[in-house]
């Protein structure tokens, strides 16, 4: 065995595997397979008792000797003759996973389409299956409907496609085979290294104004290297035109363009502004692709063959060879943050990435994070303001109702109910913003006080009345019936509390008989499509009222909404999250900037029970810029992110004390570790103390030095997931953490 003699050569690779352990694995390989084997390719090994897919991280060097105790295991087979990720992105991975404290294995994996985790081989989606010229085909397929319905299928496709779209619309690979024999279609492989394709303009680009041509300026000097920018222009200032202008240069030279958006943010409006000004090839990557679908698109990325891509978060991993400059749209959103297991905030990634390919990276928003506009006053960010609203629009003007003093029907101020009146009669549309979906949020009795609590979370039901009436829990998922009398007194005194989207709509149908109520939230748009015709039925331009959560507010472009009404944000003013006033100054812009973007003129009216709360009266008298200023010089004082840098650790399990216990004596050992560097607060119950039947509880770390902080989260961390534990208990850890709860 090589392993025992130290003369011969061992020919060894090291494994990137999705175990949850912080290390890569080696594996023997023999002499040809070694020379075989590439950084970046995939290799199937046996691990433990499974088979598991893994990526190639490095090829040891065969002299050095080999000290492990265990036998080395070989390889299965390695699967890719080429790297499917190039080293730069092996270099991102790698950082990524030091940075935010995650196995290596697993933040490899996250970077690969579903399929080519699974082991699936790459070449085979680049068989296209195509029709071949034929003077009479209708004659050759007379005599089988199924023959029939494949060609007429494939019609649909003159440049090709592949066999996995072409059964997933139903067309069979035995009919193809058929089809073949007849010598009407045939299966040839499309080239597999694109050359890069000048791009050319599909559209006319719009006359920039002043600021929107110094931005696309001062972008277009730093075009071939590593410099950021902060886009902060007001909605509808025309950031999205600055981008398309400035990607057209980079496309001109054959380069990509990488563009991120928020999950919302990615409907069929956004893409097919980016579709239709260029001729060029665009891949979509986001969460709505079956899994053949997004391996197609990764691959059009990898190869080059596409020259934008759009995606979400996730996207910021892809492999792209020629990549020219990289646009973050809508930068303050909370979906970049990756909320669970690998917990990666993609605007940071992507502030890497430029940096490790030295192009451009554009952060653009209307209201930018606070940390963003630190970095533009650390002169780590380059500044560009678009301070006007493009074209004719004006934004609109803002008014505060005060709900303790207005007359009001089902929740809605007279004030407002008359401004909905007027704008329905100028034939306008109505956006109504409401941030919680359902019927009502609380059930209860009216006789005992008796109230709907989930049993499992420090919580309440919602009711939901559609399809048919039951309690559910937003935090678990648990759904119980709707008791018929209070299960307390057995009175039948049940009554709800509060407005939920649901039940909004049935008092807007009452209120405004004759025109149309549209409700926008995640229970109305579940079914695949149902978002494309509630858009549809929206631009048709009826005087209507739009209805919505947090899936409305954003990004949209309704031409025809002139009234924006914002029905309760109280609970962000009264949350004690620190990024609390940020987000729900965030929120009321944005949702504010739904209005007046056509020709007519719009207006806002905002309800709330704290009209005098400091955070809004700066934002209605003055702008955002100065409550983010106003929440910077707050956080300075307090030291707080982005003056310091911040990991939260948070724990749950099945044993209030132990979940706390736990946390206060790894706090210990850190405190030891680094006492004079660190800063320790809680450990305290999380937010919602229990959820899903676990009890949670967090702490927060801090330091003002960043990188010793991390030198010695690591250390520490490794030492920690290693301990072990009881009652079940969970552990994470979250760099740079978004939310506090
Ligand atoms: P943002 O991305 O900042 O919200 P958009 O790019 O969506 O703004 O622009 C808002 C509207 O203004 C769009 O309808 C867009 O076509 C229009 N627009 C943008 N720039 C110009 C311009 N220079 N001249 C005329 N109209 C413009
Ligand atoms: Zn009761
Ligand atoms: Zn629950």
């Amino acid at each position: 065995m090589p392993t025992e003699n130290s003369h011969a050569p061992l020919y060894r690779i090291r494994v990137a595997l999705a175990v949850y352990v912080y290390d890569t694995f080696d594996y023997t390989v023999s002499a040809e397979q070694y020379k075989q084997a590439k950084v970046g390719a995939r290799v199937l090994v046996s691990f433990g008792r499974q088979n598991l897919v893994g990526v190639i991280t490095q090829k040891v060097d065969p002299n050095e000797v080999f000290t492990g105790q265990f036998k080395l295991k070989a390889i299965t087979e390695l699967l890719d003759d080429e790297p499917i990720l190039d080293s730069q992105l092996l270099t991102l991975l790698t950082w990524s996973a030091q940075y935010y404290q995650f196995p290596i294995g697993e933040v490899m994996q996250s970077a690969l389409p579903g399929l080519l985790r699974q082991g699936r081989a790459l070449d085979i989606l680049f068989h296209l299956w195509k029709i071949t010229p034929h003077d009479d085909p209708d004659a050759l397929l007379k005599r089988s409907q199924k023959q029939y319905d494949a060609y007429q299928v494939l019609k649909l496709h003159p440049q090709g496609t592949t066999e996995n779209i072409l059964n997933l619309s139903g067309v069979e690979t035995a009919t193809l085979k058929a089809l073949e024999k007849k010598g009407l279609v045939e299966c040839c492989l499309e080239p597999h290294d694109f050359t890069p394709t000048t791009v050319q303009l599909a559209q006319v680009p719009l006359t920039a104004n002043a600021d929107q041509k110094y931005a696309i300026q001062q972008i277009l000097k730093a075009q071939h290297h590593y410099q950021t920018f902060l886009l902060d222009g007001l909605t509808g200032s025309g950031k999205t035109e600055v981008y398309l202008q400035v990607m057209f240069e980079v496309l001109q030279q054959g380069k990509q363009v990488l563009v991120l958006v928020p999950e919302i943010g990615l409907t069929p409006q956004t893409v097919a502004r980016f579709k239709s000004r260029f001729h060029c090839d665009v891949a979509l990557l986001h969460s709505g692709l079956n899994e053949s679908k997004r391996l197609q698109a990764w691959q059009h990325a990898q190869t080059g063959k596409a020259s934008i891509i759009i995606g979400t978060r996730s996207a910021i991993y892809t492999p792209l060879p020629e990549l020219g400059l990289i646009i973050l749209d809508e930068e303050h959103d909370l979906s970049y943050k990756q909320q669970e297991g690998f917990r990666y905030h993609a605007r940071d990634v992507a502030l890497y990435r430029g940096h490790l390919q030295g192009c451009p990276v554009i952060l653009g928003s209307a209201t930018p994070s606070t940390e963003s506009y630190h970095l533009a006053e650390l002169g780590k960010l380059h500044l560009l303001e678009l301070n006007q609203r493009a074209g004719v629009a004006v934004l609109p003007k803002m008014h505060i109702i005060d709900l303790k003093i207005a007359k009001k029907k089902h929740g809605i101020s007279q004030t407002l109910i008359e401004q909905i009146k007027q704008t329905l009669e100028r034939k306008e549309q109505v956006l109504i913003f409401l941030n919680r979906r359902g019927y009502a949020p609380i059930l209860m009795c009216e006789s005992c006080a008796w109230q709907a609590n989930c049993p499992h979370c420090d919580a309440h039901f919602t009711l939901h009345t559609q399809p048919y009436a039951y309690l559910h829990c937003h935090h678990c998922g648990t759904i119980n019936r709707l008791p018929e009398h209070c299960p307390e007194c057995k009175k039948q005194s049940l009554k709800t509390i509060g407005l939920g989207t649901a039940k909004l709509e049935e008092h807007l149908h009452e209120l405004f008989p004759h025109n149309e109520v549209i409700r926008v939230d995640r229970d109305s748009t579940s079914r695949v499509g149902s978002w494309q015709k509630i858009y549809d039925r929206i631009q048709q331009n009826k005087p209507s009222i739009l209805l919505g959560t947090q899936m409305l507010a954003k990004g949209h472009h309704f031409p025809h909404v002139t009234l924006v009404a914002i029905l309760d944000i109280d609970s962000g003013l009264l949350s004690v999250d620190l990024r609390a006033p940020e987000r729900t100054a965030q929120l009321i812009i944005q949702v504010a900037g739904r209005s007046g973007r056509g020709e007519h003129k719009g207006s806002v009216y905002l309800q709330t029970l704290r009209p005098d709360h400091p955070m809004l009266t700066t934002l209605i008298e003055k702008d955002y810029r100065a409550v983010a200023k106003q929440m910077l010089a707050e956080r300075k004082i307090a030291m707080l992110p982005p003056y310091r840098y911040a990991a939260l650790v948070r724990v749950d399990s099945k044993d209030r004390a132990y979940s706390q216990q736990y946390l206060a004596e790894i706090a210990q050992q850190l405190r030891e570790m680094a006492a004079d560097l660190i800063d320790i607060w809680g450990p305290i119950p999380a937010p919602m103390e229990r959820k899903a039947g676990r009890y949670r509880a967090h702490m927060v770390i801090l330091s003002a030095d960043r990188a010793r902080l991390h030198f010695y989260l690591r250390q520490w961390w490794q030492h920690v997931v290693h301990l072990p534990r009881q009652h079940q208990l969970r552990l994470s850890i979250d760099v740079d953490p978004q939310e506090f709860s």
